[in-house]
């Protein structure tokens, strides 16, 4: 409670008690038992009555003081008149004297109040400062603890892209990831650019239930500007944006907003991750400065999986042809074998041998023998379909398999081989020189089936072609 409400409080309930204490005493001295030869309840009534009349003025003001006095006095005046005159002025004498004593604590009371309420002003605005504080401090708190969540699901990220070194999987890591992250968009997109001639091809993507897929396969203008710009980009409205002149634009009417970053390996871009949505303005700077974070991350996720790729391939091909090695041959030779025995699917295999290759060396060079070991696998790796498979067996020998056909379709393989062969001659020395090969063929199920068996048949039909005159087919 404020010392102001407590002195008025006190005040207010002392002027009540000052008059019923004069209505008391009124009535003591007209009963007669007040009197000057009662001396000790005038005594007590004075007493009383000045002690009111501090509390008065000092509680609600000199003015309610002094006329409150006055009043006493005033009634007390007739009562004892009659008696004694030295009583009347000891008693107005000792109100005047507990007047001035009220209106003096009545000051101490205005300046202590005054006091109070700067002291009060002062804790408010303290309050208010400490409140501020909290306030600032609570929105701090919400900001590290967005910012750790988001640094957390960096770090599982980064973790994810540790592992895995496969390409299609890191794909699905990265779209996966981004589609949780931002938590609210319609689609994720991831493209890959295309080396050679630096086309965009979709490669992964995910979406909510009712956007429809993408129908843009190679990128639109917004990814084409991010190759171009290799910067990341925040469209709050594809409809709007003036740096980009959509007329002519066959634009995927499923998304108004977007946000998308490259995926840069040095001066190299990989690619681009997209993620969009119908609301228009629906992604910030920072989301976009978190989708940058990501596609770095991920593009060293992507580059790393390309290393590892060339890796592997150096252990199962040939550095000079890209064809695959006789181990890994070999190996896929049981293996379909295996599979016949599952399955029943047979399969042929093309040995060949480049006629009077050592000539080659021996006129031109050995780097000019390179060039038709060259030439001779480019040929070959455009004649063979997806799943089969073409090795460099030796020095200028080769090995086909050929899944699914049987000894016929192989010898039709064999002759289109030879014909393409000696219609790409290899140019040397401005000089076309067409390159014959000797063939021997053998077949799963027809000849053996067992993988030693079917390579030895082949291999004796490809010296059996060769002892004939060369640049012939032998099946038998
Ligand atoms: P044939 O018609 O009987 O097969 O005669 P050929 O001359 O083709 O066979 P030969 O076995 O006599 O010679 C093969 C030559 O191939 C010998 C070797 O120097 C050469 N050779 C093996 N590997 C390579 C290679 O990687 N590069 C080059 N340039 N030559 C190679
Ligand atoms: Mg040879
Ligand atoms: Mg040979």
């Amino acid at each position: 409670m404020s010392p102001s409400r407590l002195r008025r409080i006190v005040g207010t309930a002392s002027l009540g008690l000052f008059f019923i204490l004069f209505f008391l005493t009124y009535l003591a001295v007209n009963s007669g038992a007040t009197s000057v030869r009662h001396p000790e309840i005038v005594m007590l009534a004075t007493t009383a009555l000045n002690f009111m009349v501090i509390v008065v003025t000092m509680s609600l003001s000199p003015w309610v003081g002094i006329v409150g006095t006055l009043g006493a006095l005033w009634i007390v005046y007739p009562w004892f008149v009659n008696y004694d005159v030295h009583v009347v002025f000891a008693f107005a004498a000792s109100s005047l004297v507990s007047w001035s004593v009220g209106t003096m604590f009545c000051r101490n009371f205005f300046y202590l109040e005054q006091y109070h309420k700067l002291a009060m002003d002062r804790a408010e605005e303290n309050a208010n400062i400490l409140r501020d504080e909290v306030n600032q401090n609570n929105a701090d708190i919400l900001h590290l603890e967005r910012r750790l969540k988001r640094y957390t699901q960096l770090n599982e990220i980064t973790e994810q892209f540790s592992s895995t070194l496969k390409e299609d999987e890191i794909a699905k890591v990265i779209v996966d990831n981004i589609y949780g992250l931002f938590g609210k968009s319609d689609r994720v997109l991831l493209y890959r650019v295309n080396q050679t001639d630096q086309e965009l091809n979709l490669i992964h993507s995910k979406r909510i239930g009712d956007v429809p897929y993408v129908r843009l396969k190679k990128g639109d203008i917004f990814d084409r500007w991010v190759v171009w710009k290799k910067q990341p980009l925040l469209v709050d409205n594809t409809r709007k944006d003036f740096r980009f002149s959509i007329e002519n634009e066959k634009l995927d009417q499923s998304f108004t907003s977007l946000i998308a970053a490259p995926l840069v390996s040095g001066e190299r871009i990989l690619g681009l991750i997209r993620t969009d949505s119908k609301t228009p303005s629906f992604y910030t700077q920072e989301d976009l400065r978190l989708l940058d974070i990501v596609a770095d991350l991920a593009s060293v996720a992507i580059e790393n999986s390309f290393l590892y790729q060339r890796l592997t391939d150096m252990a199962v091909r040939d550095s000079l042809t890209a064809l695959y090695v006789q181990k890994y041959f070999k190996d896929a030779l049981a293996q379909e074998v295996r599979r016949f025995l599952e399955s029943n699917i047979g399969f042929s295999l093309v040995l060949f041998d480049i006629d009077n290759f050592k000539d080659y060396n021996d006129k031109y060079g050995h780097m000019v023998g390179d060039l038709v070991l060259k030439h001779l696998a480019a040929v070959l790796t455009k004649e063979i379909k997806p799943g089969d498979i073409a090795a460099r067996y030796g020095g200028e020998e080769f090995a086909v398999l050929l899944v699914g056909k049987d000894k016929k379709e192989a010898e039709v393989f064999a002759l289109r081989l030879q014909d393409m062969l000696r219609e790409a001659p290899v140019v040397l020395r401005r000089e076309k020189t067409p390159i014959t090969i000797s063939i021997g063929i053998a077949a799963c199920p027809e000849d053996s089936k067992m993988a030693d068996d079917i390579f030895r048949f082949a291999d004796r039909r490809l010296y059996k072609a060769k002892k004939k005159g060369k640049n012939r087919i032998c099946g038998f």
